[in-house]
C-alpha cells in the first residue's frame, strides 16, 4: 500500500514520490505541523493552498487533549480536522524529552506528567502505537529515545539501543496494513553509531526511516554532517525524513545530503512572531523601517499576506489583531511549499547545485561543500 518512488538523482539531492492510500507525497516535501489537530492559526483549506501534500499531527498532545479515544469517536483526525490527505504523527517521544524534568525513560516506558494536569502518564511503544492507531494516521513513527545533545558516550549509546529494541516492540505492536511505520535513526553526533543504527533498522521491514535526535542544539554544520553520514546506509528505495528540521538553510544542505522529507513548527511560530521568510532573507515585519512601505512582503507570492503591503502587515502586528500571525503563517508556509516545488523541479533538470547555491548566498550563507 506503500511505495516509494526514486525519479531521479541531482548532486545528491533525491526526487521521489512518496505513494500512500490517502495520495502521493512529492519529494523533497515539507510537512506543516498541525500539533494539536490544527496548523497554528490557518484554515486546513489555506495549508492545502500552500501545496503541502502531507501534515504532521503530534501524538502527545492529541492523546493528552482531546485524548486519542475521543479523536477516534469524532472519526479520526482526517474527520476531525477535515485533511483527506496523508498525515504522519510522531511517536510523542521528541515531546517526552522536551519536557525535561517531568520524564522518566526505563526500558519498559517513558512515563511523564501531563503539562495539562500534572497527572502521571505511561508511554509504552506498544501504547504509542494504539494511540496512533486511534488517530488513524497514515504514517506512524516508531516510539524512539531522545537525548539532549552534547551527552556522553554512554548516555547516546544506551538511549540507542534502547531506541532500537522499542523499535522491534512498535513493529511487532503495528499490525494495521493501511499504515505505514517509520523507524528513527538516533545516535548522536557519533557517525559510528549513527551507522550501527541506522544499519540495524534497515534490515527490519520499515516503509520508511527517520534521521532522529537532531535540531537539539548542534551546531548547523553538525548536524549536516550526521545527516550525511546516516543517510549513506539508508535503503534508497524508501523515503527519508528529518525530523523537526528547520531553516530553509537546514532543508536545503540535507536534500543535498539525501533527506526527502521534513517537518517544522518554524514556519508557523515565526509568522505568529511577526517574521517572514524571503529569498533574501527573514524580515522582521514589527521594524519601524516598514511602516510606510507599499510594497509586499515578496512580489511574486501567491499567498495571502502578499496581496498587501509591508506597511499593513506591520500595522495588524502593532494592533495585535489576529491577521497578522494568520497572514505570516500563510506567507511562511507558502515560501516553505514553493522552495520544495522549485527545488523538486531543479533536481529534476539536474541543476540542483546551481539552484540551491543560489538560494543560500540570497539568505546570506555560504554554500557548504555537498552543495558547491
Ligand atoms: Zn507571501
Amino acid at each position: 500500500m506503500f511505495r516509494f518512488d526514486l525519479q531521479h538523482e541531482s548532486n545528491g539531492a533525491r526526487r521521489g514520490v512518496f505513494h500512500t492510500p490517502r495520495g502521493d507525497v512529492q519529494t523533497p516535501g515539507f510537512m506543516p505541523v498541525g500539533t494539536v489537530g490544527t496548523v497554528k492559526g490557518l484554515t486546513i483549506d489555506q495549508v492545502a493552498a500552500t501545496g503541502a501534500d502531507m501534515i504532521l499531527g503530534n501524538t502527545y498532545h492529541l492523546r493528552l487533549r482531546p485524548g486519542h479515544e475521543t479523536v477516534a469517536r469524532l472519526g479520526g483526525l482526517h474527520q476531525m480536522c477535515g485533511w483527506d490527505g496523508p498525515i504522519l504523527t510522531d511517536s510523542g517521544g521528541f515531546q517526552v524529552f522536551s519536557l525535561g524534568a517531568l520524564n522518566k525513560v526505563t526500558e519498559h516506558a517513558a512515563t511523564f506528567r501531563s503539562h495539562l494536569d500534572g497527572s502521571k502518564i505511561e508511554l509504552t511503544p506498544e501504547h504509542s502505537i494504539e494511540i496512533q492507531q486511534a488517530l488513524g494516521s497514515d504514517v506512524a513513527m516508531v516510539l524512539d529515545h531522545v537525548i539532549a545533545l552534547p551527552a556522553e558516550q554512554s548516555v547516546v549509546e544506551d538511549a540507542l539501543a534502547r531506541s532500537i529494541r522499542w523499535a522491534k516492540r512498535c513493529r511487532d505492536a503495528a499490525d494495521r496494513p493501511e499504515q505505514a511505520l517509520f523507524a528513527i535513526v538516533q545516535g548522536g553526533l557519533d557517525p559510528e553509531l549513527r551507522r550501527q543504527c541506522a544499519t540495524e533498522l534497515a534490515a527490519m521491514p520499515f516503509e520508511g526511516f527517520a534521521v532522529g535526535g537532531l535540531s537539539v542544539g548542534e551546531a548547523p554544520e553538525e548536524m549536516y554532517a550526521t545527516t550525511a553520514v546516516t543517510t549513506v546506509h539508508l535503503p534508497v528505495d524508501k523515503p527519508r525524513y528529518l525530523m523537526g528540521v528547520g531553516t530553509p538553510r537546514d532543508l536545503l544542505e540535507n536534500i543535498a545530503r539525501g533527506i526527502d522529507l521534513f517537518d517544522c513548527v518554524m514556519p508557523t511560530r515565526n509568522g505568529r512572531n511577526a517574521l517572514a521568510f524571503t529569498d533574501d532573507g527573514p524580515i522582521k515585519l514589527r521594524n519601524a523601517v516598514h511602516r510606510e512601505d507599499t510594497r509586499p512582503i515578496m512580489e511574486d507570492c501567491p499567498c495571502l499576506a502578499c496581496r498587501h503591503s509591508r506597511g499593513y502587515v506591520r500595522h495588524l502586528f502593532n494592533a495585535n489583531e489576529m491577521l497578522g500571525p494568520i497572514l505570516l503563517s500563510h506567507h511562511n508556509l507558502t515560501y516553505y511549499g514553493r522552495l520544495m516545488r522549485q527545488t523538486r523541479q531543479a533536481i529534476e533538470e539536474d541543476r540542483f547545485s546551481a539552484f540551491a547555491a543560489g538560494k543560500l548566498r540570497g539568505w546570506g550563507y555560504e554554500p557548504m561543500d555537498a552543495v558547491a
